[in-house]
């Protein structure tokens, strides 16, 4: 943290302070207290991701809220407030990117609806909070953020709703009982209230959701810095915590070469000796670090391939249409395949080669099409972005194909072009299967 000054006053408290305590605690105070330039870019599966959101409430709003008055965005907080309550008293159907807000406190709900007139309300009128999610089940996070709408619409109109509504990504329509989540509701209120103390900073925890997190940049430096235990798998957070309080221990090192009876007098139970202390050899000697055991000799025998994109750069969200596939070649440099406007290309080069690789969800799914088009028997595609999501705990900053190459092959620069991806794929293949490192 010395190069990071947080600030002295927390930021108010808004929705997304729900769903970020839910992740990580330390998320939560970063949002509070951590100047919003520090962020990092969202990964570009999270961007395509809130592309997706967004088209999903933009078609909801048609269908659904046809007249409804939308409050901008871009005017100041004071104006969509005061636009929010004109609505409200003027009794408008329903109020899209409504903004309520008091003291210390804000919230922006996807939709408030009329219920009905009503003497009792400050406003005249009374409305009920909506949300709009892509997701066809519900997370308690989502629920949450609901409440909270909804208390502070209870404060501006005088009558707080006993239920919020949710219109889930397969268009269903359901009504949540906000009596049901209280003491939840409650008790992470109290705990985000008690986060608004820069004092109270938690600390950063690895965790699989620091590979997208927006704070990751600031957190992954430290936590290799301080040698920070979470970097063994198997050590959450209250684990950490009894280690530093009761022990003193903070360090992964530390573990790596305890005794089986100070692992004891830790309080961590023999079961997870065997993968802490080959995780910690493992991150000795630069190698992966995985959650659980991965098959070295299937990794080497992936064959890797990238897609070139009209603008001659690869892997790109929303790319132009692909121009080429790049496939490794034993011992030589990448082979270039055309492919033709028509997705026809000569896939010969990849016959026999199975399982193939590829890099994120865009060439995955260009790479099948390619093969469906070709016909015939298709080798089996992994995507090894996705395979380090779930499998590799290891301090990144991220999950762009040059995050990883550099924490796992720092000399190497990834180049954008189609061969450089795939070289960078097989140093990245290499270092899974225990080939190659670099200590943490
Ligand atoms: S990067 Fe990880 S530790 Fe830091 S705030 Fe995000 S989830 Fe928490």
């Amino acid at each position: 943290m010395d190069a990071v000054q947080p600030r002295s006053t927390p930021g108010v408290t808004a929705g997304h302070h729900f769903s970020s305590l839910q992740i990580c605690p330390h998320k939560a105070w970063s949002d509070y207290f951590l100047p919003g330039s520090l962020k990092a870019d969202p990964p570009g599966f999270l961007l395509a991701m809130q592309r997706e959101g967004i088209a999903h409430e933009e078609a909801i709003c048609q269908s659904l809220f046809p007249g409804a008055v939308r409050i901008p965005e871009r005017i100041s907080s004071d104006d969509r407030q005061r636009r929010t309550v004109d609505a409200m008293q003027a009794g408008a159907p329903a109020i899209l990117q409504a903004y309520l807000a008091a003291e210390g406190r804000v919230g922006i709900a996807d939709v408030l609806e009329l219920v009905g007139p009503s003497s009792e309300s400050a406003t005249g009128f009374l409305y009920r909070v909506g949300e709009f999610k892509r997701a066809q089940k519900l997370m308690v996070a989502h629920v949450l953020q609901a409440a909270w709408y909804t208390d502070l619409l209870g404060e501006i109109q005088g009558q707080t709703p006993t239920e919020a509504f949710f219109i889930l990504g397969d268009g269903s329509r359901i009504a949540v009982p906000l009596a049901e989540s209280s003491s939840i509701f409650s008790g992470q209120k109290s705990q985000l209230n008690a986060l608004r103390d820069p004092a109270a900073r938690p600390g950063p925890h690895l965790c699989k959701a620091c590979l997208s997190c927006p704070w990751r940049s600031v957190c992954i430096p430290e936590l290799i810095a301080t040698e920070h235990v979470s970097l063994l798998p198997g050590i959450s957070r209250a684990m950490a915590e009894r280690l530093r309080s009761t022990s003193g221990v903070t360090r992964w090192p530390v573990l790596a070469t305890a005794s089986d009876e100070q692992l004891l007098d830790y309080g961590i139970p023999s079961r997870d000796w065997p993968l802490i202390r080959s995780a910690a050899l493992c991150l000795s000697a630069g190698q992966a670090v995985t959650r659980q055991p991965l098959n070295h000799a299937t990794l080497r025998a992936l064959s890797a391939i990238s897609i070139e994109f009209g603008s001659g750069a690869s892997g790109a969200a929303g790319a132009p249409p692909p121009q080429a596939a790049w496939l490794e070649n034993d011992g030589a440099g990448p082979t270039r395949i055309e492919i033709a406007p028509d997705w026809t290309a000569d896939l010969s080069p990849v016959a026999g080669r199975t399982p193939i690789v590829v890099y994120g969800a865009t060439e995955l799914a260009i790479t099948h099409r390619l093969l469906r088009t070709a016909g015939g028997q298709s080798p089996h595609v992994v995507d090894l972005l996705a395979l380090i999501e779930n499998f590799v705990h290891a301090p990144l900053q991220g999950l762009e194909l040059a995050q990883v190459t550099e924490y796992t092959n720092p000399a190497l620069t990834c180049p954008a072009d189609g061969p450089g991806r795939v070289m960078a794929m097989r140093a990245v293949i290499n270092w899974l299967a225990g080939d190659r490192g670099v200590a943490a």
